[in-house]
């Protein structure tokens, strides 16, 4: 059985760094809000070329932490809009509606999966503060165009990068004026989590960085705002029994701080041999009845988070797969406005939205697959 994400092998690929790393933080007697966890910060930031990075328990809690923030600060008000791809996880929307404000769901771009920034524009009206973006799949969106609009109508652009960390991108960015900070250059761009005003991580253990546990963590260039996330997340409190706002505790610990330290510092070289496979799968995989990702011109822009097909008759295609030892998954089987949860989308069309979510398949991709990858190949090809 060939395993959508052998996890223990991801993270074994460390396990000498790891286990010194994690026995020396159970020996420290100092398990939050600790050293740990500034190294971490620190070394983030320096990775994606933010001022500031701030450690979180989960990346619900980095997105809804970016959102309640801006409502203290006076950015945003309760019962403003918040612009967001119709196509992306529950939890990038439930970080909108959770904050008291309103998600505006927009479709996406059937090429890339992420949202179609065409579509942006008239979607705003004057309620509309900020545009979340989701770089899904691992694959960066920017554009000058966005850069545009949210220049035009005075839009945060925060990025939900808990899919795509390492990525990059090169922005054609607006003058500065304080808002986009073009600092932390990279090859290939500006890291994707340094392209808005803010960005919110998940360390989920599936995830390229992948805690041992939950994880998440906030960049920004913005020092107010880095000010009022970190208080924010500690009771609201930025000073020992002093409480400034009716905050919440969302910290990320000592230990699954120290464990990110070790795996941060390989996360290019793991992002590029995803990529490497994905070029093999875009390659050699040739049947007909299978639609590839596309490999963006800037290869940077993506760092193959999951490799998403799609077919027409996908439960019968992953049936297929199961049978013949290829673990996949659906990423996502329903899109958000059809759930439950959302009652008041659950009548809205979103035709493309739809489209993707019925045919969509993620095939295994991960840093420690190797000869699996030719028989996954041939295997999709055998397909009639
Ligand atoms: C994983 C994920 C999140 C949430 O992160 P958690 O750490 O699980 O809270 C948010 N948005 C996207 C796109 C994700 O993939």
């Amino acid at each position: 059985m060939i395993k959508f994400l052998d996890l223990q092998k991801v993270n074994l690929a460390h396990k000498e760094e790891i286990e010194e790393r994690l026995l020396k933080t159970f020996r420290s007697g100092w398990y939050l809000l600790g050293d740990e966890v500034k190294n971490f910060e620190q070394n983030l930031s320096k990775f994606i070329g933010t001022r500031h990075a701030i450690g979180v328990a989960n990346g619900l809690d980095a997105l809804r932490l970016i959102f309640r923030a801006y409502i203290e600060m006076g950015v945003i008000q309760a019962g403003d809009e918040v612009i967001v791809p119709a196509n992306t996880y529950i939890a990038s929307i439930l970080a909108i509606s959770e904050s008291g404000l309103t998600p505006v769901l927009v479709e996406p771009d059937i090429d890339t999966y992420n949202i179609d920034i065409e579509r942006i524009e008239k979607k705003i009206t004057p309620k509309t503060k900020a545009i979340l973006i989701v770089h899904l799949y691992g694959r960066a969106v920017w554009s000058e165009k966005l850069a545009e609009l949210a220049k035009k109508y005075s839009l945060k652009i925060v990025e939900d990068n808990a899919q795509a960390i390492g990525a990059s991108h090169s922005p054609t960015l607006p003058e500065s004026d304080g808002e986009f900070s073009p600092f932390g250059e990279v090859r290939g761009g500006l890291r994707t989590g340094n392209l808005g005003n803010a960005a919110g991580f998940s360390f989920y253990p599936g995830k390229n960085l992948g805690a041992l546990g939950d994880g998440g963590a906030v960049t920004t260039n913005d020092d107010e705002l880095a000010t009022v996330v970190r208080t924010l997340a500690n009771y609201g409190s930025s000073k020992k029994y002093v409480f400034d706002y009716q905050g919440i505790n969302s910290r990320l610990d000592e230990i699954q701080a120290a464990v990110l330290d070790v795996k941060l510092k390989y996360i290019d070289q793991e992002n590029e041999y995803r990529r490497k496979i994905a070029k093999r799968y875009i390659l050699e995989i040739t049947n007909p009845k299978i639609i590839l990702p596309q490999m963006p011109e800037n290869e940077k822009e993506h760092i193959f988070h999951l490799f998403v097909i799609r077919t027409e008759n996908r439960d019968k295609f992953q049936n297929y797969l199961t049978e013949n030892g290829i673990q996949t998954v659906i990423h996502y089987p329903i899109p958000p406005h059809k759930q439950a949860c959302y009652k008041e989308f659950n009548n809205i069309s979103l035709p493309i939205t739809e489209k993707i979510h019925k045919e969509v398949l993620s095939l295994p991709i991960s840093p420690v697959m190797t000869e699996e990858v030719k028989k996954v190949i041939t295997t999709l090809n055998n397909w009639k």
